[in-house]
């Protein structure tokens, strides 16, 4: 276990003992159910999980990477504990999900501010030490960029399907690959949002919590926004259904897959409407932004041309195609399935 400071403990508070945290403190999770001076907590904590499942990063009471008052380290840190508490006594996974994503981003902006801080050693030395204990990769610093191990990259690059990301477009030397810091946080996103998902799954489930009730049953309610409708059938072809399943699993779809999907979709008669809740997941989901796009595609705004979906051969060169024996040399998604003449 990594000894943190208090200001890392705040950034990073999904490396903190929840329980031993709290009894250091001094504090029952009854205590915050019943002093109206810890509720607050309790009502900071649901904003927390609220701030997530709308895609965005919670802001934090942390200026730059200092805790900007005495009382905000453990305003920070309960914060987080009491969210999982909230998402424990809900049961919501698709809640838990959200949030464990928008926290693996939350701390990705310090990991890289960590990693590029040229004045305080220390910070970079605890980031590259959090990415070998959580991840097992050694990072190393080399002039301005950090260095991988190829074969490191290879097993962590393989979730990005955009080009600036194959091996054979990466600065290699010495079997090691360079990076900025960005790319090198960048690198581990999906794990990290992996890593809180899976604490809190296998965190305790504790009883109702007296005072509690309130935050957990607009939890539940708040969850049923995100309920998305399966739109998959069978006779989807594999780029459709992979694109579905990626915005299912709360991935950011690149745009041009967004685009592939959205033109599919209304191109087989779906309304707007109907496809619109599919994006509901993405990380960075915007409704206003999302309805505007798809009836941009659908060409009841803007120019009023209806778009429709890519050809294979271009999907192929945005890494979009998945092709299996059934695609037959098909030229666009839209003949997938049908027989040919
Ligand atoms: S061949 Fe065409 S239909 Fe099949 S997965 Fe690739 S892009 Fe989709």
């Amino acid at each position: 276990m990594l000894a943190l400071g208090q200001d890392e403990i705040a950034k990073y508070p999904f490396l903190a003992d929840a329980g031993q945290y709290l009894k250091d403190k001094g504090f029952t999770l009854e205590q915050f159910g019943s002093d109206p001076d810890l509720k607050q907590l309790v009502d900071k904590a649901f904003e927390r999980i609220r701030v997530a499942a709308n895609g965005k990063i919670y802001k934090s009471d942390l200026i730059g990477d200092q805790v900007s008052k005495e009382a905000a380290l453990p305003r920070e840190v309960f914060s987080f504990l009491l969210a999982i508490v909230l998402l424990k006594l809900s049961g919501m996974h698709t809640l838990i999900k959200r949030f464990a994503l928008a926290e693996a981003r939350r701390a990705e902006k310090y990991l890289e501010k960590d990693l590029a801080n040229i004045s305080d050693e220390s910070k970079k030395e605890l980031a590259i030490r959090i990415i070998d204990d959580l991840f097992s990769i050694q990072v190393e610093k080399l002039d301005d960029y950090f260095v991988i191990a190829v074969s490191d990259y290879l097993k962590h690059s393989i979730n990005f399907h955009e080009r600036e990301w194959k091996l054979i477009n990466r600065h290699v030397e010495n079997g090691q690959v360079f990076l900025t810091p960005h790319e090198t946080v960048r690198l581990i996103r999906k794990e990290l949002g992996t890593y809180i998902n899976s604490k809190i799954i296998n965190a305790k489930t504790p009883t109702m919590i007296p005072g509690f009730e309130d935050s957990v049953n607009k939890l539940v309610l708040l969850s049923k926004k995100f309920i998305t409708f399966t739109v998959t059938t069978g006779e989807y072809p594999p780029c459709i259904k992979h694109a579905i399943e990626e915005l299912e699993k709360g991935e950011n779809l690149p745009h041009s897959g967004r685009f592939m999907l959205g033109a599919f979709l209304l191109s087989k008669g779906q309304s707007v409407e109907q496809i619109a809740p599919l994006f509901k997941n993405a990380p960075d989901y915007n409704e206003r932004v999302t309805l505007y796009q798809l009836n941009h595609l659908a060409g009841t705004s803007g120019s009023g041309t209806q778009y429709i979906c890519p050809s294979c051969e271009k999907l192929k060169t945005q890494d979009l195609c998945f092709a299996i024996p059934e695609c037959d040399n098909i030229i666009n998604p839209l003949q997938f399935g049908k027989k040919r003449k």
